[in-house]
């Protein structure tokens, strides 16, 4: 392999690999990471943290410096690292068989876990459909919903509405309804598909009568003049993630709801990072009196061990593909649908959700957030936000947290902000000690002397 500062002679590139003299510009050839990260400028991109084992809530690294996982590697580990558990369900299943297609296969893991599912879902939501990820899940739900009209001939309703700062995933579908504007994906606004979008909800969690009326106007608005080309609302309900931990009210998701049964348009619960308890109840869901036509599930599906996602969808929905043709059957079908691994994982996380109470954990986690973070003041500090197992420090300028990670891990905890926004999403399973080192850390970041 060349090295950067190896060949400086014509002659020894020659004797280079086709590939690395077909690569090189001049006579160095920069030793790139063979591994691309995720949002990364790999040109500068810098990374010191190794992980070689992981257990509960802690991360170990190669120098053997323990870091408590402050966001649940993406919000996704909710029982912990290296689970007993979670371990031996992987095991048993790999046993019998890893995998199976769906397609025309029956087995016993995946049926369990898609009716465990119709089961702890808001009642109504009576059909899984699982894929691979998040975003392929809201791929699938957008898919459904455009055909749910198809189907009965109605080839206009082809838009979805979505919310402003909404994160719904990185595929073209999920692209297209997150935020035009400030959203990670608006260099692609234009040539993914041209939605609309509504202002994000503001208030907070207990939002005015007439934040909400001003709000839904505005949909109301927009569903009266564009509502026959309207198929689906989609919303991150109560805590609008990746957009900046914005937290909305369930009223505004009831009436939300009200006004797409007007308009014959469907809503679309994206929960993949608010589901399986993250805002306090088992689902955003479960604060609101409503139910979604369609519901996302997938991060903490599988308790952050492999990933999964299921969509939901209700009867209604499920019914307008029952027909004697086959051209009405929904098209999609992941290799890895339903995988048994993943399911197998899924049903005994659920089980050890309820047996070992984690509403319990998460209640206690949020009493704890809101004692450290809310009212925590800095002149740097825009708002504080907690719900359930979040709590949110928005800051006046991302640079302010230049340094943070670094100044975190050397203090045994590990965070990643993003944009304006330090946050802590832990694992539920976390004691109130190591939690309190969390938000202590966070504070401390502030307070350093500058
Ligand atoms: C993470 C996330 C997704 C995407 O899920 P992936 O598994 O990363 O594809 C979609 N919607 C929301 C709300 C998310 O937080």
């Amino acid at each position: 392999m060349l090295t950067p500062d190896t060949n400086n002679s014509q002659e020894s590139t020659s004797q280079a690999s086709n590939k690395h003299a077909a690569n090189s510009q001049g006579s160095n050839t920069p030793e790139y990471s063979k591994l691309w990260y995720p949002y990364a400028q790999m040109k500068s991109l810098e990374l010191n943290l190794e992980v070689v084992e992981a257990s509960g809530v802690y991360l170990t690294m190669s120098d053997g410096k323990r870091l408590i996982d402050g966001i649940s590697s993406w919000w996704c580990v909710s029982h912990g690292y290296n689970h007993p558990e979670l371990n031996q369900a992987m095991f048993d299943q790999a046993q019998k068989f890893s995998h199976v297609m769906l397609g025309g296969l029956k087995n016993s893991t995946t049926e369990a876990f898609a009716s465990k599912l119709v089961e702890i879902t808001p009642e109504g939501l009576n059909h899984v459909f699982f894929s691979d990820s998040g975003s392929v899940g809201v791929e699938v739900a957008i898919k459904m919903a455009l055909q749910y009209f198809f189907n009965q001939g109605n080839q206009k309703k082809t838009r979805i509405v979505a919310l402003e700062r909404a994160y719904h995933g990185d595929t073209t579908a999920c692209m297209s309804v997150c935020d035009p504007a400030e959203g990670m994906h608006k260099m692609f606004h234009g040539i993914t598909p041209e939605q609309f979008f509504l202002p994000a909800p503001k208030g907070g969690f207990n939002a005015s009568t007439e934040t909400i009326d001003e709000e839904l106007s505005k949909a109301e608005t927009l569903f009266q003049t564009h509502g026959e080309s309207i198929a689906a609302v989609i919303v991150e309900p109560l805590m609008q993630g990746a957009g900046g931990f914005n937290i909305y009210s369930p009223e505004y998701l009831n009436r939300l709801k009200a006004l797409c049964e007007q308009h014959d348009i469907l809503l679309i619960f994206d929960e993949v990072a608010t589901g399986f308890g993250r805002t306090g109840k088992l689902f955003a869901t479960n604060h609101t009196d409503i139910v979604p036509d369609i519901m996302v599930l997938a991060k903490g599906l599988t308790a952050g061990y492999v990933g999964h996602a299921a969509t939901l969808a209700s009867t209604k929905i499920f019914e307008a593909f029952l027909s004697d043709s086959y051209s009405k059957a929904f098209m999609h079908g992941p290799t890895f649908m339903g995988n048994p691994l993943a399911c197998a994982i899924g049903l005994k996380a659920i089980e050890i959700f309820e047996r070992d109470n984690f509403l319990g954990n998460i209640e206690t986690i949020e009493s704890i957030l809101k004692e450290e973070l809310l009212g925590f003041e800095h002149e740097e500090i825009v708002e504080t936000r907690v719900l359930g197992a979040t709590g949110a420090i928005e800051v006046k300028d991302a640079k302010f947290h230049q340094g943070i990670q670094q100044f975190a891990a050397e203090r045994g905890v590990w965070i990643r902000p993003f944009e304006r926004y330090i946050y802590t999403m832990p694992p539920f399973v976390i004691t109130p000690e190591e939690l309190r080192k969390i938000t202590g850390v966070m504070k401390a970041w502030f307070a350093r002397p500058r």
